[in-house]
């Protein structure tokens, strides 16, 4: 089920070139209709529910519909990111509800380095990152 946007939270990104949940949706299906300042899901089909709008939107406006085999309907799934944290919020239909937080990778954008050191070898080079540095199989 896709995202959809809450038009009561929604306040697209208070005019910015490109809002929030433009710039992470990796299918670009998030646009903002300028007039009303309000974003929308503009190809619901498309959407893969992958939550990186719902955890990025700052006014918490971005809601998916889980499918009703994990997410019965009435139930609610969803994040909330702080900067070292994400708690999700899991709301059942009976009205219980759950919480459960956990710790998020604090390395800066751009910052991440699994091979310090490394530069890399040539596009010509058959061998990949690493592997000249291997011991040769006896
Ligand atoms: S990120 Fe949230 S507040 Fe910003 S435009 Fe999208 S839905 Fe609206
Ligand atoms: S859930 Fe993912 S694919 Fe769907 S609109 Fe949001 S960012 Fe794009």
């Amino acid at each position: 089920m896709p995202s959809y946007v809450d038009p009561a939270k929604c306040d697209g990104c208070k005019g910015g070139d490109k809002t929030a949940c433009m710039y992470i949706c990796p299918n670009d299906l998030m646009v903002l209709n300028k007039e009303e300042m309000l974003a929308y899901n503009q190809e619901p089909d498309a959407c893969w529910e992958c939550y990186s709008c719902v955890k990025i939107c700052p006014q918490g406006a971005i809601f998916v519909r889980g499918y009703d085999d994990f997410v019965p309907m009435g139930g609610q799934v969803h994040p909330m990111r702080s900067a070292d944290s994400i708690m999700w919020t899991v709301k059942f239909r009976n009205g219980n509800m759950k919480r459960f937080k956990f710790p998020v990778r604090t390395t800066a954008e751009g910052a991440a380095n699994a091979y310090p050191g490394e530069k890399g070898g040539s596009l010509d080079d058959e061998c990949l990152l690493l592997e000249a540095d291997l011991p040769t199989p006896k």
